[in-house]
Order: structure tokens, then sequence, then C-alpha cells
């Protein structure tokens, strides 16, 4: 049995991603600091270690002492309008804390780093779709401080020979039976359209609708965590290591993912046009055809309408969210 230790397994897609590996017999060990995170998040068949990656001596032991042949590594701070007030924020957590677990990985004999990109670490793209080569010019803190990482780890896997695999999500979205998006506050589209819809919030602030695209709202490649998580299971076996970008394929502007909720939820979806929000390109779409052919990547859910409605079921089972 593989052991894995998940660093940020309360979170969002970690607590997916540990979910899919419970269920595929892999043995989990959560790291997590809890501040964005949710205890209930996770998986109780999962071991936690409540703890940050700040504390250096802590993730050594944990590391020295796990055995794991594995890290995936999820706990990072996301934002991107954060990221543009407090920087420090996120080259501390994103980047410092992330060598902290890199030594410890080291230190521990572990051999495969899976690592949780983003497509924020492309900025402006030149074209869409964006294909792994491209050039990489982050336009925010959050997308330096991924890059960054993904250098460290490049270096890493040069000097000590630990293998690892750079994933780079495009948007990710929806939710397994257990486990959905619970950000507080909450700022990203899908969840909050759903709240809208569900009343818990008056209306939706569409950022701009002049953007250079056919509807003139941004568009997006909404991925299902689910499909991530297939990702990282794939990436523990590839044998080289490797960047790969994470999405459908397909982009869908924000007036699409509107029609595509009410469409799921009969309901219709107030909202108003608002000002750009700094730092949203046009359009982020990913050219996936190396996850495809290197890793055997198949996402299972191609439609938007599938992935909003796992994320509508969750919000239905979970109006509050996790219990805190
Ligand atoms: N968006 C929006 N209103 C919101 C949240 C998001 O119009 O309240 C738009 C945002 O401008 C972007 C898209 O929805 O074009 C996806 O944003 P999200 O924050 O979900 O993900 P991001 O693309 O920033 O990773």
């Amino acid at each position: 049995m593989k052991k894995v230790l998940v660093t940020g397994g309360a979170g969002y897609i970690g607590s997916a991603c540990s979910e899919y590996l419970l269920d595929r017999g892999y043995d989990v060990t959560v790291f997590d600091a809890l501040i964005t995170g949710h205890r209930d998040a996770v998986d109780p068949r999962a071991k936690l270690v409540e703890g940050n990656l700040a504390d250096r001596p802590l993730i050594i032991d944990v590391c020295r002492r796990g055995q794991f042949d594995a890290v995936m590594h999820f706990a990072a701070f996301s934002l991107v309008g954060e990221s543009m007030k407090n920087p420090s924020k996120y080259f501390g957590n994103n980047l410092a804390n992330a060598i902290n677990l890199a030594d410890a990985a080291v230190e521990g004999g572990v051999k495969t780093f899976v690592f949780s990109s983003t497509a924020a670490t492309f900025g402006q793209p030149e074209k869409v779709p964006i294909s792994e080569n491209d050039r990489q010019i982050p336009i925010n803190p959050y997308g330096e401080s991924k890059l960054c990482f993904e250098k460290v780890l490049s270096w890493y896997s040069r000097i000590y020979g630990m293998k690892y695999a750079a994933l780079r999500y495009f948007n990710a979205a929806g939710a397994t039976v257990l486990h959905g998006e619970d950000h507080r506050p909450e700022s990203h589209l899908i969840p909050i359209i759903l709240e809208t819809v569900r009343g818990k919030r008056e209306k939706l602030m569409l950022f701009g609708d002049d953007y250079d695209t056919p509807d003139g709202s941004c568009i997006r490649d909404y991925i299902h965590i689910l499909d991530l998580a297939q990702a990282h299971e794939l990436a523990l076996a590839a044998p080289e290591s490797g960047h790969y970008n994470l999405g459908t394929g397909n982009g869908l502007s924000v007036f699409e993912i509107i029609r595509a909720a009410e469409e799921v939820t009969g309901k219709k979806v107030n909202f108003e046009i608002a000002p750009r929000r700094p730092g949203d390109p046009a359009r982020l779409i990913a050219c996936s055809d190396k996850a495809r052919s290197a890793l055997g990547w198949k996402p299972k859910y191609e439609s938007a309408l599938d992935i909003i409605e796992s994320a509508w079921k969750w919000q239905l089972k979970f109006p509050e969210g996790y219990a805190k």
C-alpha cells in the first residue's frame, strides 16, 4: 500500500483528492494548519497532523517518521487579489514554507512530489489554449510564488533525484458527494452563483462585460476536482518529472456559466455588471494533450452542467458548508 502525505488535505481540492486516494486503497496522512481548511473536510479514514509548514522541525519530523512514498502538496494561499495586497503572505507560505516541505521530503527519502500549480503561472497568455511550453510570465504574486516553487522542484529533482509533477490547474470546480467548495469569504464564481440561487446572497457581481470575448465576459476552463484527483494519482506512477496543464479544453464565459447554472437549478441567477476585477486575464483555456498522452489522463466531467450539478448537490446537502 502506498503512503501519501497530503498537505492541505482539509482544503477544497486536497480533501477531494484524499477521498479519491483513500477510495483506492492508499494510506493518507493529512498535514494542515486548518487556517483556510476545515477539520470536518478531513476524511475520517486519513490521519491528521495539525501543523503549519512554517514549522520546519515539525514537517521534517513528520516526513522522517512517515516513510511516505509521495507528497502531494496542496497547502497554499490562492487568492489573486489578496496576493496583490499582501505579497509577503504569498511568498512566505507558497514559497518559503513549501521549501521546508521540499527539504523535509528529501530528508524523509520521499521519491515523488506532486505539486498543485496553477494557470496563474502563465499570466496573460499569448494564445489559447495554453500548452506547457508557452511562456510563463505571472501577473500577480500568487502566480509568481507558484512558478518559483515549480523551479525549486526542478532543481531539487536534478540535485536529489526526487521526481516531481507540477499540475497546473485551470479553474477547479464541482464537488464530490462529501467534499465541496467552502471558502470564507467565498470568491469563486460557481459557488457564488449557487449561493445567489439559494438566496444566501442577493446577487452575483459580474466582473466585466467589456472583455475582448464574444459576449464580453471572461472565459475560463472549469475542471472537476475529481478529474484533478485522477491526474494526481496518475502523476504518482509517471516515470519522469513533468509539468502538466489540466483543464477540459472548453472555454466558458461567465454568462455561459450563469445560463448553465440556471439550467441545472431551474432558477434565475440575479446578477449585476460590475467593473473588471484587477488581474483577471480575458481567456484562460488549457491544452491538456500532454496530460492525456503522457499520463493517460481522461477527464470524466467534460460538461459544465455536470460540474455545476455536483456543486449544486453539495450546497443543498451542506447549506452552511462545513461545520466550524
Ligand atoms: N467572477 C465574477 N464574479 C465573482 C467571481 C468571479 O464575475 O463574484 C468571474 C471572474 O472575473 C472570472 C471568473 O468569474 O472571470 C472565474 O473567477 P474565479 O474567482 O471563480 O476563478 P479564477 O479565474 O480567478 O481562478
